[in-house]
């Protein structure tokens, strides 16, 4: 019997990796067909800047329009792309569509905005990452301050001194760095210091606990003291209640980002949505 149910939930697991496996390969055919076939689609979420109290830069957040399945996150499909050896060429398009997007603005005679760009680790890796971002602002005519490159602590672990060079170079030719989900990994401060950095990015856990639990609070506090000394921004991100905005205004983040002033919207919204919030907020004093 024993052995009867051994060979059973042998035959289970192979047929299930069969079935795991072939899965596999349709997503990462897929993902191939859904670049060939620009399926892909780049949302924008705006940042608040509190001093000014004006909408300047936005996260651009990638998207997947399947034909048949509809909107897929990237919480769902970049671990995959990463996973299948395609976030280089993924990666490419949204730095080139980050980048077409700002040149389409500013032909619209939009306000300047800045984009953010998330990276993934094997587009440090596997990509000329350095040369891949020049080129692309160079071909649309965008100056590199309006291009910020999000990158996590966990990204840089592999070959954190080569990372250090790669992004000291971009930075140096004026492409902004900011550092995404902060306190999540495991960067030193002596590592932070280092890095070339302009902003950092409150992980969203952080805020979630803010209005019920003191102690995120005081560590909200310590990474701000800690940012402002380096000489980096705070932004705080995954912000959702008028709660969490006042703790997070007046302890001192410089940004605010989350649904409380917008979800990521569409390109071809983010005009319109910029005139309407920046007149609400303004008669509300913020
Ligand atoms: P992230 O860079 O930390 O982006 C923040 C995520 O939180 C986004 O999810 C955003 O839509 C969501 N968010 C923003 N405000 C709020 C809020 O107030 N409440 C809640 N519940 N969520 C909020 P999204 O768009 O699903 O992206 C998830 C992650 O996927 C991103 O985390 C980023 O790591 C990755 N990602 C997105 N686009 C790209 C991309 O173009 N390239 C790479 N490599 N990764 C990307
Ligand atoms: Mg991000
Ligand atoms: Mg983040
Ligand atoms: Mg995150």
């Amino acid at each position: 019997r024993a052995k009867e149910k051994g060979r059973n939930s042998f035959a289970f697991y192979c047929r299930d990796m069969h079935k795991t496996q072939q899965m596999r390969l349709e997503i990462s055919n897929a993902l191939r067909q859904a670049l060939e076939n620009r399926e892909f689609e780049l949302h924008y979420q705006p940042k608040l800047n509190l001093h000014t109290g004006r909408i300047s830069s936005a996260e651009a957040l990638i998207r997947w329009q399947h034909p048949e399945k509809g909107m897929i996150a990237p919480g769902f499909f970049i671990p995959l792309a990463e996973e299948y050896g395609l976030i280089v060429d993924i990666g490419a398009w949204v730095i080139d569509e980050s980048c077409r997007q700002i040149s389409q603005w500013r032909a619209e005679g939009m306000a300047p905005l800045r984009v953010s760009v998330n990276l993934s680790a094997g587009q440090c890796r596997r990509d000329d990452i350095y040369t891949r971002v020049m080129k692309t602002l160079s071909l649309y005519g965008v100056e590199s301050k309006y291009l910020e490159l999000e990158v996590t602590e966990s990204m840089v672990l592999h070959d954190p001194e080569q990372a250090l060079q790669v992004f000291r170079a971009l930075s140096d030719d004026g492409v902004q760095i900011a550092i995404d989900d902060f306190g999540t990994g495991y960067s030193s401060f002596s590592y932070l210091r280092r890095f070339p950095s302009k902003a950092l990015k409150i992980d969203k856990s952080f805020v979630d606990g803010l209005a019920d639990d003191i102690g995120n609070l005081e560590i909200i506090r310590a990474i701000v003291s800690v940012a402002h000394n380096l000489g980096m921004r705070v932004v705080a991100e995954g912000v959702e209640t008028i709660e969490q905005f006042d703790l997070l205004r007046d302890n001192g983040c410089d940004y605010i980002q989350g649904y409380i002033i917008s979800r990521p919207v569409r390109a071809s919204e983010i005009a319109g949505f910029i005139v309407e919030s920046e007149r609400r907020l303004w008669n509300k004093g913020v």
